[in-house]
């Protein structure tokens, strides 16, 4: 039978809720919330001191604007969060599926250190690192496993949603701790949402493809005909119950980044002149 993204969607949890401290904005899961061996969160464009276009909470090291305003923000993120900056590891992202294990000899790499090796996953189970990966319409996958004490955080763009990044981390996360993924909780954070995600045609039937889910992409139509436009929601969950986990343990942050300008920066919507939110991951 193949998948039903519908179904599959309305039957996973959307346990997302929003939070400021110190006029900080974040996402949060619920469920990862309610773990006491975890701290989490997504950012928002709330807070911080970036100037329009990339007002306010500019977490991106690669857009146009200083890095010294960038690793402020990350700052008053962390102190309004309880973070230690320096404990800080940034993903360099290559829109793929490599996965790096970080150790606490990579804190502060990709801020006031040299950057990382490309990759689009982290996987740790040192509780002195803090992962960190940036977002502009590209979801993030967060893993926790309790028994074994590790956790692995995902950056998903098409390209790496396509590649299955999510299902790699856990079978990276299965190789290096030794995690089952049925006892695995995952989450996947705010991105651009199906009505809005448009790709090419023959993108939306190669998603439809990899995924074995007719209703993954709806067609355009009219001028669009040419279109497709395709649930990344749905290609998280689908590849993440390929990899072994249990449905009740999936939750999303049931957001659009591209819709809801005032939290979020959307790349499709803004172009290279706006700013990205960051996803972290700790262990405590
Ligand atoms: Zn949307």
């Amino acid at each position: 039978m193949p998948n039903n993204a519908k179904k599959l969607l309305s039957s996973v949890v959307k346990d997302d809720y929003y939070v400021e401290s110190n006029g900080v904005g974040l996402i949060r899961s619920r469920r990862f919330s309610d773990e006491k061996g975890i701290d989490h969160g997504f950012s928002t464009r709330i807070g911080g001191i970036s100037a329009p276009p990339f007002d306010t909470l500019n977490l991106g090291t690669s857009r146009n604007e200083p890095i010294s305003n960038i690793l402020n923000n990350y700052r008053i993120l962390c102190s309004a969060y309880g973070l230690d900056y320096d404990d800080l590891a940034l993903v360099r992202h290559e829109h793929g599926s490599k996965i790096l294990r970080l150790t606490g000899e990579d804190r502060g790499r990709g801020l006031d250190r040299e950057p990382l090796e490309y990759s689009d996953g982290l996987v740790t189970n040192d509780p002195s690192v803090t992962l960190v990966t940036c977002h502009a319409d590209c979801s993030a996958f967060f893993f926790y496993d309790s028994k074994h004490k590790a956790i692995g955080l995902a950056h998903a763009g098409w390209k790496g949603m396509f590649a299955r990044i999510g299902q790699r981390t856990v079978e990276r996360m299965q190789k290096e701790f030794g995690s089952d993924p049925s006892e695995l909780i995952a989450a996947a954070g705010p991105c651009i949402c199906e009505k809005c995600f448009e790709v090419d045609l023959e993108l939306g039937k190669a998603f439809e493809k990899e995924f074995d889910c007719p209703d993954i992409l709806t067609y355009g139509t009219g001028s669009k005909s040419d279109k497709a436009y395709v649930s990344l929601h749905a290609a998280a969950v689908i590849q993440l119950l390929d990899a072994g986990l249990d449905e009740n343990n999936i939750s999303l942050m049931n957001h659009c980044t591209m819709e809801e300008k005032d939290l979020f920066y959307s790349y499709r919507r803004d172009g290279k002149d706006t700013g990205s939110m960051a996803a972290y991951l700790k262990l405590k």
